[in-house]
């Protein structure tokens, strides 16, 4: 019997970038009477409150249901936990600035030879290139976009698989994943959710095989991939439909 339910976040638990639907809640409120529940992915804080918390909170959770929701944000590089009726950051490992300018200007640069930097395609006060503290992410269209236009951008990954590349050439001592739908990850070495897991693994006290992960890139290259490579037990999902299948599963035969 696993202990640990661990989640990938966009295109696992919702459609990239919104708020996971109420039956993804519904399902993760009832896991949490059984499982520790660890969302793990790319994006920053405030999102993991937006995308999850907050509507777990509207759809009925308990302030003793949250206590069992550990979120580990920027791949984990950050974790923060509920107590005291409150979120509580645990950990957190940032990058140095030098390290956020070399990766900002590499992917910058890598864009623009590539002719992918849709600078003008952005909405007005956003930005491609964000510092998320522990990694630098690249969002082509920036953290506004639609949902469909982002979707159209680069269905088949090869746009930001030649930005890796040329990034790769351009500042070799990162780390660069594809995640989500128009997204890079640029990381130091190891501090992907490899480092997010192993975290994971001590500050809850488990051990791998009490560990099942749900995520949608999990092919090589894929920001799921580490989690694979670490032999902890993924289920492979296409979207939110497939995860919510699989926690009824779950739950059925408790
Ligand atoms: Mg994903």
């Amino acid at each position: 019997m696993k202990k640990v339910l661990s989640f990938d976040i966009d295109q696992t638990l919702n459609i990239a970038k919104t708020p996971i639907p109420d039956e993804i809640a519904d399902l993760l409120i009832k896991c949490l009477d059984h499982f520790e529940i660890c969302p793990i992915s790319g994006q920053k804080f405030d999102q993991f409150l937006v995308q999850i918390v907050n509507r777990l909170v509207d759809r009925g959770a308990l302030p003793q249901q949250l206590t069992h929701l550990h979120l580990f944000v920027a791949q984990g590089t950050q974790y923060y936990r509920y107590e005291n009726n409150d979120w509580k950051q645990i950990y957190s490992y940032p990058l140095t600035d030098e390290q956020v300018q070399k990766i900002s200007e590499a992917l910058e640069q890598s864009a623009r030879e590539l002719g992918f930097w849709e600078e003008d395609k952005l909405q007005p006060g956003d930005e491609i290139i964000e510092n998320r503290l522990s990694q630098v992410t690249f969002s082509a269209l920036g953290q506004k976009a639609g949902t469909e236009e982002k979707y159209a951008w680069d269905p088949d990954c090869k746009k930001r698989e030649q930005i890796v590349a040329r990034a790769k050439k351009l500042a070799p001592e990162f780390d660069y994943e594809i995640g989500g739908t128009t997204s890079i990850n640029a990381i130091t070495p190891g501090m992907n959710k490899v480092f997010g897991m192993t975290h994971l693994l001590e500050e809850l006290g488990v051990d791998k095989q009490d560990i099942l992960y749900f995520g949608d890139m999990t092919q090589p290259g894929g920001n799921d991939y580490p989690v694979v490579q670490m032999g902890i037990d993924t289920i492979t999902v296409r979207n939110h439909e497939d995860t919510a299948y699989a926690l009824r599963g779950i739950l059925g035969v408790i």
